[in-house]
């Protein structure tokens, strides 16, 4: 993976040559197809900054864009890269471009459907996949738990047996070192999202 990395602004040379670091020392790099990953070019682009200026055209970079805060730690990058693996695997995306795997995502957001809780839980379990293979590497970027309240919200009180049913599912895409986007989805659907603040 190239990234690129001609910005004069010296934050996000800085930056760009920590998330180089971090590429090469990547514990689930292996997993990406390497002739997919080979072609591809990173760009950095930080989130909540007022440097616009310094920004590329994107139309000439088109291939991969890595939103990081100013202040993101290694464990985001090593999460953000994670996703970026995950695009590139063969078995991940069923073959899919990284162009077709986010129609795929997109296509299940509909405000006026259901549909878009299950775009909302696929984000959260795909993160819960990527921390907890990153944790069997010893990288910790968030807790099991964390994710579960995100699926489930803070008001517990009875809703004991759709937590339980979400944790089951949950704890499972933590502990699995191979899913596809299409088994993520279809747990996704089975998860009850009974999150009613966000409702
Ligand atoms: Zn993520």
């Amino acid at each position: 993976m190239k990234i690129y990395q001609s910005y004069k602004n010296p934050l996000i040379k800085r930056i760009s040559e920590n998330v180089s670091g971090i590429w090469k020392n990547h514990p689930l790099s292996n997993f990406v197809d390497i002739d997919a990953i080979n072609t591809t070019t990173l760009r950095i682009e930080l989130l909540c900054n007022s440097m616009d200026n310094e920004s590329v055209n994107i139309e000439n970079y088109p291939d991969m864009i890595l939103k990081l805060k100013k202040v993101s730690s290694n464990e985001i990058i090593y999460h953000e890269l994670t996703h970026i693996i995950d695009e590139h695997n063969f078995f991940f995306t069923a073959g899919r471009s990284v162009m077709e795997l986010h129609k795929l995502i997109n296509k299940l957001q509909n405000p006026n459907d259901k549909k878009e809780y299950i775009q909302r839980t696929l984000r959260v379990l795909w993160d819960a996949y990527i921390n907890g293979r990153l944790s069997k590497h010893g990288i910790f970027v968030d807790s099991m738990n964390n994710c579960l309240e995100l699926l489930t919200g803070r008001n517990h009180e009875g809703k004991k047996d759709l937590n339980i049913k979400t944790e089951k599912y949950l704890n499972k895409v933590w502990k699995s070192s191979r899913l596809s986007i299409d088994i993520l989805i279809s747990i996704a659907k089975k998860i009850p999202y009974h999150r009613y603040d966000l409702l």
